[in-house]
């Protein structure tokens, strides 16, 4: 198990163990965190043969078992996983076909377990199939959903179930699980993640912070190159992210333009780059940042009608040179 999360997989087993668990638990915490591990984990707690028998102090699974080997080998047959990344949205089809399959008895013997990554992907329809389920739990069946964006539940569906937050975790024990991967870490990059150190740990491994600090330093320096300005567009515009990176670089300018200490920069390996443009002074800082919180907004996705990201952030980069001038 990831570190940042042994803690609560050891108070989860313990509570399967007690059987204190709620037959619907919702694993909330932002992305990357861990919550599929984490349910994974607690499905073979569950399932396993050797889980409750009196000499297992922890509760957790004993990976021996014929139940612990079918999980491992991925076949387990009163296992049901729906959901994650690659689905677009979860219907009401998959939905009712767990609810059948979970109202069968268990081939094993031993509870069933469903697992229902993203839960907010479910459509309104699929939500409400559910719901029956979690009102009249089906025999032995667990439910274990997992989301980052919990608000996008249905009320109805949070309130049945048992609710468990992963607190995002401190940044040091995810900077020590970084380095031990080999990985060259540094707080800046956990910051432009959100914390997040399953997202931090790809985007370290794709050398994208390298990325992040040639980017910024070439936005740094328009003023002097102006004529970098369609490669700086062109490279803000790559990906939704690489506002976020212009964001925070601005915030922190802000930050020391106001005369505010430098610790807890968030870019703090940026810090030079961010006393130079601090010298533009607050209004102008606020002011770009302020239009920049407005362009993120209506660039999101499904933010309604389209715009034409290009014209839109062209426009401002110009803004951008003609105050700093
Ligand atoms: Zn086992």
């Amino acid at each position: 198990m990831y570190p940042w999360l042994s803690g609560q997989e050891q108070q989860l087993t313990a509570l399967i163990r007690q059987q204190q668990l709620g037959h619907a638990l919702l694993l909330k915490g932002v992305e990357g965190i861990g919550k599929r591990a984490l349910a994974a984990a607690l499905a073979q707690a569950l399932l396993c043969q050797h889980t409750n028998v009196a000499d297992n102090k922890q509760g957790v699974a004993c990976i021996h078992c014929h139940s612990c080997q079918l999980i491992k080998a991925g076949n387990h047959p009163d296992l049901h996983v729906i959901g994650g990344q690659q689905q677009r949205s979860i219907g009401v089809d998959a939905i009712r076909q767990l609810t059948q399959v979970l109202s069968e008895s268990a081939r094993l013997g031993h509870g069933k377990v469903a697992i229902i990554e993203q839960a907010d992907k479910m459509t309104e329809a699929a939500a409400n199939a559910l719901l029956k389920t979690l009102e009249e739990p089906a025999g032995e069946a667990t439910l274990l959903l997992t989301s980052a964006h919990p608000e996008r539940l249905l009320p109805t569906i949070r309130s049945r179930c048992q609710q468990w937050l992963l607190p995002v975790p401190e940044s040091d024990v995810v900077l020590r699980w970084l380095s031990g991967l080999g990985l060259e870490s540094n707080l800046a990059a956990l910051n432009v993640n959100q914390g997040s150190p399953l997202g931090t740990r790809d985007y370290l491994a794709a050398g994208t912070d390298k990325r992040r600090r040639e980017l910024l330093q070439q936005f740094g320096q328009l003023a002097q190159l102006p004529q970098t300005l369609t490669s700086v567009q062109s490279g803000l515009l790559e990906q939704p992210v690489h506002l976020l990176w212009l964001q925070l670089l601005l915030q922190d300018a802000l930050q020391l333009a106001l005369g505010l200490s430098s610790t807890g920069l968030r870019l703090a390996d940026s810090e030079d780059l961010c006393r130079a443009l601090s010298q533009r002074g607050p209004e102008k800082l606020r002011q770009a940042l302020t239009s920049l919180l407005q362009l993120r907004q209506i660039l999101q996705p499904g933010a309604g009608r389209p715009v034409n990201a290009g014209l839109q952030l062209g426009q401002w980069l110009n803004d951008w040179l003609i105050n700093i001038s």
